[in-house]
């Protein structure tokens, strides 16, 4: 496991980066409701849209430090920190190469707007570096990841990824949503530009849709020109929320982690789990890239379940509640066949490994023998 680069441990940053003492002194940042701020005696025009008021700022700090990077940006969703990127790194003319394995909102936006604006993209068949480097054309100015990957846990080798854009002076950038800033921290990798689904690990209770982006002070300046006129900013009640979340991210994940190890090594003994896809497990194809650019493995994994009907396994859950989205602090359980994944061709989902009989679980922070116990009587023992 790599170790982390910031001599302040990501508990301690978690909990106190950022934070805003008020005229009070009290324990937790104010929020400042205004849309509207003074100006006459200062340089500064604060306004939600302009990123700039102090409960975006506090949220911002915090992730800027736990990410390594210079400058960031938070915005009001994972979806409107992808768009704002794409749209601000690509032009007219430019081409764009994308991973295999894609979020599906991420790859509904590339598939219906990118053309409309003149912008080409090539989407990998596999995740292999050889497949990076064919895919390199004159006009390509960025090169977008996403590790570990939905639903299916594949793992790209940043540093390889980082290393070839440098060559061809394209940017680099990575959805971190699912190794969250505890587990993976890209830009240590090389990696220029991280966004995360802040809706995920984040917010981790699953009542905040939010987004961020991290990167160096030059990218972050640029994209800033471009979010305001697309609009896509938090407002301050929702970045105080934020916060208060953020303090406890390091030790929810590392519960995570633990519990979502504790429940793939279960499930590898099981006959009724056909395959188990955990980076943590040593027998999966990106683990060894894995304990290199990753502090942990996440609460992510999946498996497909055999001789059983995935709905009615579902139903038999007492504790995992079957439900859409990822990352609170409640373990539930979804079939990408018929959410994430149910506008995509069988066809395409077979290519792609993703299997009518897969279910993806995204692990809370309850003891993990609960979890276990839960799993093996809904497998019928
Ligand atoms: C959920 C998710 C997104 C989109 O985020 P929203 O907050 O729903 O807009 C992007 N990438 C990944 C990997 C996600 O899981």
């Amino acid at each position: 496991m790599s170790e982390s680069r910031n001599s302040k441990s990501k508990n301690t940053i978690c909990v106190h980066e950022g934070q805003h003492i008020g005229e009070y002194r009290g324990i937790n940042t104010p929020i400042y409701t205004s849309t509207s701020f003074g100006y006459l005696d200062t340089d500064e025009r604060l306004y939600p849209r302009y990123f700039n008021i102090p409960n975006q700022k506090v949220v911002i700090d915090k992730i800027v430090a736990l990410e390594h990077a210079e400058n960031g940006m938070i915005f009001s969703s994972g979806m409107a920190a992808v768009s704002s990127v794409l749209l601000t790194f690509l032009s007219k003319g430019d081409h764009c190469i994308f991973q295999n394995g894609l979020y599906g909102g991420t790859l509904h936006f590339v598939n219906r707007e990118l053309e409309r604006f003149g912008i080409e993209y090539s989407i990998l068949p596999d995740n292999e570096p050889e497949s990076f480097r064919k895919a390199i054309r004159k006009n390509t100015k960025v090169v977008y990841t996403e590790s570990p990957s939905n639903p299916l846990l594949r793992v790209v080798d940043l540093q390889v990824i980082s290393k070839i854009c440098r060559q061809h002076q394209c940017i680099s950038v990575i959805d971190n949503t699912f190794a969250s800033p505890i587990n993976q921290n890209p830009l240590n990798q090389g990696i220029d530009i991280v966004l995360h689904s802040a809706t995920k690990y984040l917010g981790g209770h699953s009542d905040i849709c939010a987004g961020v982006v991290v990167s160096s002070k030059k990218h972050i300046e640029r994209l800033m020109q471009t979010s305001i006129s697309l609009g896509g900013s938090l407002n301050a009640l929702m970045c105080y929320l934020l916060e208060r979340s953020i303090k406890t991210m390091a030790i929810r994940v590392e519960k995570q982690n633990h519990n979502a190890g504790m429940i793939a090594e279960f499930l590898v003994l099981r006959p009724q789990a056909e395959r188990v896809y955990y980076p943590g497990l040593k027998n999966h194809p990106g683990h060894e890239i894995a304990c290199r650019q990753m502090t942990g493995f996440g609460g992510m994994l999946s498996f497909e379940l055999k001789g059983q009907d995935i709905t009615t396994f579902q139903k038999r859950l007492k504790l995992i509640r079957p439900s859409m989205s990822l990352g609170g602090i409640e373990s539930i359980i979804c079939a990408p066949v018929t959410t994430s994944h149910r506008l995509v061709s069988k066809k395409q989902r077979e290519e792609e490994g993703i299997r009518d009989n897969l279910l993806r679980l995204s692990v809370g922070i309850e003891e993990a023998e609960d979890l276990i116990a839960d799993l093996e009587q809904a497998m019928g023992e």
